[in-house]
């Protein structure tokens, strides 16, 4: 099976890579840092996993059409595919410039239309297919600070369960993954960005956990694993699902 992950050079992206390679699909890494992806593929290939990388930036809908078509040309048909390319600029709404909501709303809610109706036009005639966007656990609970990030994850998210709908007949499954705080770069960097610049690396993760009821953060592989279950045949049954994978933070 080809499966077209995107972000695949981050901390969840890559770990999704990680379990998809391992369970004997051929892979296709898709991320718009091309060293970040390099050096990426270079450790899977260490590790005996073989991916092939692919440099896109999936705001740009030409080059979502592109590289869906590339990995076609040189993979083969691709059945499934999963958005974890994803921004987050961090700031109260009063002064969100039209730039950071822009910017946001590129990558994490036109990315993900723009890849999903590149993959999903190729799967329909097919009938059959998979699609799992990361969105995040902000997407339903008001964040401040992060309200531009939230809104754009809402929008990721419903275009994902609206596009389910469309091509449920067509024996296409669209899920959600939503994570809470999930140990990766784009975590840490917000503990750089935001007001409490003094506190410590250990500090941070402790105000994390206090809000998760199991009392940890999730590692990338945590997130991982539920997207590779929502693209197997174990889920063939679900579809336009969320799939809250963050300790019970929103939940408990
Ligand atoms: P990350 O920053 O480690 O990885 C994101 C990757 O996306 C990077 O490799 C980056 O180069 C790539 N990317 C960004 N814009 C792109 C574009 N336009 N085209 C192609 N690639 C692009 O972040 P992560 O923590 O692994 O996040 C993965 C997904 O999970 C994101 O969508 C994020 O919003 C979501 N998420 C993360 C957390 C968390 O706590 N880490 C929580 C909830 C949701």
């Amino acid at each position: 099976m080809v499966a077209v992950v995107t972000g695949a050079a981050g901390g969840i992206g890559l770990a999704v890579v990680r379990i998809l390679a391992g369970n004997e699909n051929a892979v296709a890494a898709v991320d718009r840092d091309g060293p970040a992806l390099t050096e990426a593929v270079e450790k899977l290939a260490a590790d005996g996993l073989a991916v092939t990388g692919f440099t896109a930036d999936v705001s740009d809908s030409d080059q979502a059409d592109s590289v869906i078509a590339a990995v076609e040309e040189r993979m083969g048909p691709v059945e499934s595919l999963v958005n974890s390319a994803g921004v987050l600029r961090t700031g109260e709404l009063r002064t969100c410039t039209d730039e950071d909501w822009a910017a946001t709303f590129a990558v994490n809610s036109n990315g993900v239309f723009h890849m999903s109706r590149a993959a999903v036009n190729r799967m329909v005639p097919r009938g059959r297919g998979a699609i799992v966007t990361v969105a995040s656990n902000a997407a339903g609970t008001p964040r401040s600070s992060m309200g531009a990030y939230a809104a754009s994850k809402a929008a990721a998210a419903m275009v994902t369960k609206c596009l389910g709908l469309e091509v449920a007949r067509h024996g296409i499954r669209c899920n959600v993954v939503a994570p809470g705080s999930t140990d990766t770069p784009m975590l840490r960097s917000m503990w750089t960005d935001t007001a409490d610049r003094q506190a410590t690396l250990e500090g941070n993760l402790d105000s994390h956990r206090l809000g998760i009821p199991l009392g940890k953060l999730a590692q990338p592989a945590d997130v991982a694993r539920a997207v590779a279950f929502l693209l197997s045949d174990e889920a063939n049954h679900i579809t336009m699902a969320t799939l809250t994978v963050d300790g019970g933070a929103t939940l408990g």
